[in-house]
């Protein structure tokens, strides 16, 4: 369980409270906002923030300008949009340190929300000698300066160590914002203090991107449900033969190895018993469902078959937790999609009726569950895709580690 300095555990009435939010959100090519999804989820901390009376400067990163100036990644096209959400308006400075930063700080009001320029403007976020994955102290300093209390509430770049990071907590005390805090409990409950017994489901691509995470799981989980184009390596592995499907051949021993692992730690691994196996990649291909050996030399596993699907119905009535990263099958083109839309809504009913705990993240794994319709079903659904992928992967996370007490 991690211990961690909430927002309840100080006092923050007229103080310079520094928020690192997530303000990286999807604009159209006339720099509006097209999901405001980031903006939503900072709203609690910030509305927390001006209930109880603190001076609040927000930072946050945009796109990736590297260390310089651009028009299109300026924060200013956001004064807009979080003026709304917030119903008060909302002031902004053309730089997040230097004069016009400092003197935009000193006339906060207690209740005013303050939104500083794009940290990423400045070579020292990011850019250092250890080759981009540490921060520039000075820099740091210069955005610690702004504030008395540092609030860090944007998990999505916990697993990094930036200036606008662990860069401000080296020097400013550091409390998690309700966003971080809620991320946290959820994850902490799935993974490290979870109702027994557990499960994973990962699937995707590629096992080559994953080993960290599967070699993490397995120690820790019940069952491992592994699919999409990852399970044909696995299946390649055992010696079934999978055609032209997406494998990584070359991974055959690491994939042995994972499930000689599980085998020592107890966790049960779930193949496909069954796929779905067509000759072109594209929606509305033909196809068809067959056995593990009977896919021909020309034909590609896509999705995992109805059998398949109904194991890990069985598999999920027999968990109280299910984690969920990663797509079945080809779920962008239908009808590859089958699987995961049907498992999706199948836990998304366990947690209904049964208290499943079903917590997902990672890249494509919410859009996959937005397409099943599933996504509101799921008790916590993380925003994060690296720091969540790295958190399944068992690796402390600087942002999190700084707000440790
Ligand atoms: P990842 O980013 O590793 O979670 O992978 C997600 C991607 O894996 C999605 O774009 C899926 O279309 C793709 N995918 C899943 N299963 C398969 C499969 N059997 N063959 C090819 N691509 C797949």
């Amino acid at each position: 369980m991690v211990d961690f300095r909430r927002l309840e555990d100080v006092d923050v009435a007229n103080k310079r409270v520094l928020v690192r939010v997530d303000f990286n959100v999807p604009c159209d090519d006339e720099g509006n906002v097209t999901d405001n999804t980031r903006l939503a989820a900072a709203l609690p901390t910030i509305n927390y923030l001006r209930k109880h009376k603190a001076k609040i400067i927000l930072i946050s990163h945009f796109g990736r300008p590297g260390g310089q100036r651009e028009t299109s990644a300026s924060m200013m096209k956001l004064i807009k949009p979080l003026s709304g959400l917030l119903k008060t308006n909302v002031a902004f400075a053309p730089d997040c340190i230097g004069k016009t930063a400092d003197t935009a700080v000193a006339a906060l009001q207690a209740g005013d929300v303050l939104l500083l320029e794009n940290t990423r403007f400045h070579k020292g976020e990011t850019h250092t000698r250890t080759g981009g994955k540490g921060y520039e102290p000075k820099f740091a300093a210069a955005l610690a300066a702004h504030g008395e209390i540092f609030v860090h509430d944007a998990f999505s770049v916990a697993h990094r160590a930036q200036g606008s990071t662990s860069g401000i907590a080296a020097s400013l005390p550091a409390y998690a914002g309700l966003a971080m805090e809620r991320e946290l409990d959820h994850l902490s409950q799935a993974l490290d203090i979870p109702k027994r017994p557990v499960m994973g489901l990962v699937g995707g691509a590629k096992v080559s991107s994953k080993i960290d995470l599967l070699k993490n799981l397995v120690g820790r989980l019940d069952t491992l449900a592994i699919g999409g184009g990852m399970a044909n390596t696995f299946l390649a592995a055992l010696g079934h033969g999978v055609g032209a499907s997406l494998c990584e051949h070359d991974l055959r021993d690491t994939a042995l190895e994972i499930m000689d692992n599980a085998k020592k730690a107890n966790c049960q691994i779930l193949l496909p018993v069954d796929v779905v196996a067509a000759k072109e990649f594209k929606a509305g291909a033909q196809h068809r469902v067959c056995g593990l050996d009977d896919v021909a030399e020309d034909e590609m596993i896509l999705d995992a078959g109805p059998q398949t699907v109904n194991k890990l119905a069985d598999a999920i009535d027999a968990s109280k937790t299910l984690i969920w990263n990663g797509p079945l099958g080809a779920f962008e083109l239908v009808p590859f999609d089958t699987a995961t839309v049907e498992a999706a809504k199948y836990a998304a009913k366990q947690v209904k009726n049964n208290g499943l705990i079903a917590v997902a993240g990672g890249g494509d794994t919410v859009s996959a569950l937005k397409h099943a319709g599933a996504a509101d079903g799921f008790t916590f659904i993380s925003t994060a895709g690296g720091a969540f992928l790295e958190w399944m992967e068992g690796k402390a996370l600087p942002g999190v580690e700084i707000l440790k007490k």
